[in-house]
């Protein structure tokens, strides 16, 4: 039996879930909603998916573009929602999906508290089973986890600390920036991110500072991890290179060495909309001197959590094991765990 899903908010981390919902063999996306008639909201009319709430459904009809419903309609059709509002919005409907009785995965824009869980396939997809809600952790979260869980899995971890670099806005977002400046994100100690990391690792020893900059396409985290004791470059790299959503890219052989290149080689390699759904990791930048290790890596915004909501809803009905929805999440998006992969997916992109 497929699980229903409904996906609240149909932007960015919206209609990548959304897309990613209809791929599944063992999810049936059954609508997605719009507050405002823009070219999305005719995309998802023309696809009879489009619901809206309540309140809008006068400004749609005024604009001549044809919904299936109200927002409450559609939960009561649904299991489950992704709530993939803008930040702060989505704790305005945890109580009308508590009304609606249906499960929901709310983002990283929203508090730790709303949801009371907060989720990362590589750290704690298990304890999601039964609960309610769940929050999966913003861009930044998940490519932080993703990397210190996997160092985790072969090694003690002491510390981290990381510096983030984060891009000033999505592509799409002309009214944000900035635009020609450097801005300490806060200029105090902490930044927020290693306070969110804990919700997932509440024993974890973790500082981070952050800065935003003048770019759109992806985020950059310059780490320093202390390790329990000495160990060799080549271990680290081979767990990383082991590991699911860590992409580590050999950045002297293939001239990929910053993030325009990153994202060009997702466009080279057909990835719709250049998604790059793996932590790309620097291979270069990976040192190690005694117990501490360096490593530079870099996260596409736009869409490395929409593996995450994927296995979230498997992870909340019990409908597969951490590994199985790994499997089956990665297949269906088509994920790659090595360079020679996804050189495979330019080559077939290519034709051949
Ligand atoms: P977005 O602005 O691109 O999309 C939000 C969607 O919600 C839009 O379709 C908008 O029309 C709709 N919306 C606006 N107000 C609404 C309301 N009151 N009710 C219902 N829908 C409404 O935002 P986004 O970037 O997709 O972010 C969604 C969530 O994902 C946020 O919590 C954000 O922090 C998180 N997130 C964003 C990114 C990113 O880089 N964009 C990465 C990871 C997580």
């Amino acid at each position: 039996m497929a699980v229903k899903v409904a996906v609240n908010g149909f932007g960015t981390i919206g209609k990548r879930v959304a897309e990613a919902v209809l791929k599944q063999d063992d999810m049936e996306l059954v609508g997605v909603t719009k507050t405002r008639p823009d070219y999305l909201a005719m995309l998802a009319s023309k696809l009879g998916l489009l619901y809206v709430p309540q309140d809008r459904l006068e400004k749609f009809k005024k604009a001549g573009i044809e919904v299936q419903g109200t927002l409450e309609e559609l939960l009561e059709k649904a299991d489950v929602v992704v709530d993939a509002t803008p930040g702060g919005v989505g704790k305005e409907y945890k109580p009308l999906y508590e009304k609606a009785g249906v499960k929901a995965i709310f983002q990283g824009g929203e508090k730790h508290d709303v949801a009371g869980f907060s989720f990362s396939t590589l750290c704690n997809y298990e304890e999601a089973e039964g609960k309610q809600f769940a929050r999966v952790v913003s861009c930044n979260t998940t490519g932080l986890l993703r990397l210190i869980c996997t160092l985790r899995k072969h090694f003690k971890v002491r510390s981290v600390r990381a510096t983030i670099v984060r891009r000033g806005a999505d592509p799409h977002e002309t009214k944000r920036g900035p635009i020609d400046a450097i801005v300490p994100n806060p200029v105090t100690l902490p930044s927020h991110h290693g306070v969110d990391v804990k919700t997932v690792l509440p024993d974890l020893d973790i500082q981070t500072t952050a800065v935003v900059v003048p770019t759109t396409l992806m985020h950059t985290h310059i780490l320093n991890v202390r390790l329990g004791e000495a160990v060799a470059r080549e271990d680290v790299l081979r767990a990383l290179e082991e590991a699911p959503r860590i992409l580590v890219i050999p950045s002297e052989l293939s001239g990929v060495k910053d993030t325009a290149k990153i994202i060009e080689l997702a466009r080279d390699v057909g990835r719709k909309r250049h998604d790059l759904y793996e932590l790309a990791v620097y291979e270069e930048s990976v040192a190690v001197e005694g117990d501490e290790l360096f490593l530079m890596q870099a996260v596409h915004q736009e869409s490395i959590v929409t593996p995450e909501n994927l296995d979230a809803v498997r992870a909340l009905f019990g409908l597969a094991s951490r590994e199985e929805s790994l499997r089956k999440t990665d297949e269906s998006l088509g994920l790659v765990r090595t360079f020679s992969e996804i050189l495979e997916l330019g080559a077939r992109a290519f034709g051949k």
